[in-house]
């Protein structure tokens, strides 16, 4: 029987191959925290940190290993990768524990926050791959990478992701996550105390500097200015930059050109609008987290048609659901999602006007946008004219007297003809019903 110290001697031998097969870097971040965990009836048990961990180490390293330990004795009959919380990361992690205490500048981290959380769609695939990217090579492939996009719709989250991630895989990085507005706190306070150069060493010791909501500093120009030369001398040293913004570097004003085309320099990846999709998706995921609470999927894709201003929002619909249905110890239903919720759904209520209805027609069947009011009765403008007027019944509020008043003074029995027109004509004909489904949807987001 091979014993667990011989076992232990081979593991080391297995590593040192590793070593040189690997490379340092690859080695130091990732396979030298592996641990052998343990060993009987033949069976060894090779543990990881994380899942994270092990789920990059298995498909690369996988079956070296395993080849390793099986040639390296008969009596190994099997080998297998496990998660083991209790490990520390690496032997570097403790150090990395005491340098991040002692790091003031950097902000904690949301644990909800992380990578394994963030639902991708269409809309946040890109920005999602670039971001992953960042966070899992160290060779600073595009720098900076810019993140930008509208309120609530996951920039924090991602950039709390790539700060964890980075974190994981090499606790010895240095990374420094913080929101452009505590950059400027920190730097006034710095100049208050005339502390400049301790606030200069700090940020330029980072190897990855991460600041939330760079529009901040739009306007503010000392520490824009610090920011700039705090931006050089990372970039200078291969350091990696990441940055988040309302919008886009080209649309920040009052910002200096310099730091602006500086901004351009690597990748700028744009957070859209949240599609219906991605919107369930996101709605699933959490209220699958939330325990002991039974949400109807008719609810969930209620939420998802209707609050389409951003994923706060839509979180914060779910949550107020769930507390309202825990309290007063009913389930949650249809109708009184409505009830619980008025105030959000109107906010929300798709505001499509019949003036965005008769461009968009208009463009789609490729007339004049005057036609829609004129009082000509060609069929060419006619159909369209047609359309827009069923689009404005079906999508907005307005009576029909209001919509005939839009479109040139006409009667609303016009109106209403055109609508049962437009009905009869999309049970008939599909390429009709095609493209009401299209300018639907158009006008829909
Ligand atoms: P921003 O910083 O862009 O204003 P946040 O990152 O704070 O937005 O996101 C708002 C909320 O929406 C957070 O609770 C976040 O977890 C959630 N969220 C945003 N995008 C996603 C996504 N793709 N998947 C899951 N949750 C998301
Ligand atoms: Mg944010």
């Amino acid at each position: 029987m091979l014993s667990s110290h011989v076992a232990e001697k081979i593991w080391q031998q297995i590593k040192q191959q590793l070593s040189k097969e690997a490379g340092k870097t690859v080695y130091n971040n990732w396979l030298e925290s592996l641990k052998l965990v343990s060993f009987s009836d033949g069976k060894i048990e090779i543990g990881s940190h994380s899942d994270f961990h092990k789920n990059w180490i298995e498909p690369r390293y996988g079956n070296r290993i395993k080849s390793l330990w099986l040639a390296s004795s008969d009596e190994i009959k099997s080998v297998i990768f496990v998660v083991d919380k209790n490990m520390t990361s690496s032997s570097g992690s403790k150090k990395q524990s005491k340098k991040f205490n002692n790091l003031p500048i950097s902000s904690p981290l949301d644990p909800r926050y992380k990578f394994e959380k963030f639902v991708v769609g269409p809309s946040n695939d890109f920005v999602a791959a670039a971001a992953q990217r960042v966070a899992e090579t160290e060779d600073v492939a595009f720098n900076p990478l810019v993140i930008y996009g509208g309120v609530g719709l996951g920039k924090t989250h991602l950039m709390h992701s790539i700060a964890w991630r980075i974190r994981e895989i090499n606790p010895n990085r240095q990374v420094v996550y913080l929101s452009a507005e505590k950059f400027m706190y920190q730097f006034v306070r710095a100049l208050r105390q005339q502390e400049t150069m301790v606030f200069k060493e700090q940020f330029r010791s980072a190897d990855v500097l991460m600041v939330d909501d760079v529009q901040f500093i739009a306007g503010k120009d000392s520490t824009q200015e610090e920011f700039f030369h705090t931006f050089n001398a990372l970039v200078d040293q291969n350091k990696q930059i990441v940055v988040s913004s309302d919008r886009s570097p080209a649309d920040l004003e009052g910002i200096e050109e310099r730091l602006r085309s500086r901004l351009g320099w690597g990748i700028v990846a744009e957070i859209h609008q949240t599609t219906y999709e991605l919107r369930l998706g996101i709605l699933q995921a959490k209220a699958d987290d939330i325990k002991n609470c039974e949400i109807e999927p008719k609810v969930i894709e209620f939420l998802a048609h209707k609050i389409t201003s951003n994923i706060r929002e839509l979180e914060g619909a779910l949550k107020r659901l769930v507390a309202h249905s825990q309290l007063v110890g009913r389930p949650i239903t249809l109708e009184n999602t409505q009830d619980v919720l008025h105030d959000l759904l109107r906010a929300n209520d798709r505001r499509v006007t019949i003036e965005e209805i008769q461009k968009k027609v208009a463009e789609h069947f490729n007339t004049r946008l005057s036609d829609m009011s004129s009082p000509r009765r060609a069929r060419a403008v006619a159909r369209p004219r047609q359309v827009a007027m069923y689009l404005a019944k079906q999508l907005t509020s307005r009576s029909l007297p209001e919509i005939g008043r839009k479109f040139g003074g006409r009667d609303h029995t016009t109106v209403m003809h055109a609508v049962s027109r437009i009905e009869s004509l999309m049970n008939s004909d599909s390429a009709i019903a095609d493209d009401l489904e299209l300018l639907k949807r158009m006008l829909d987001s």
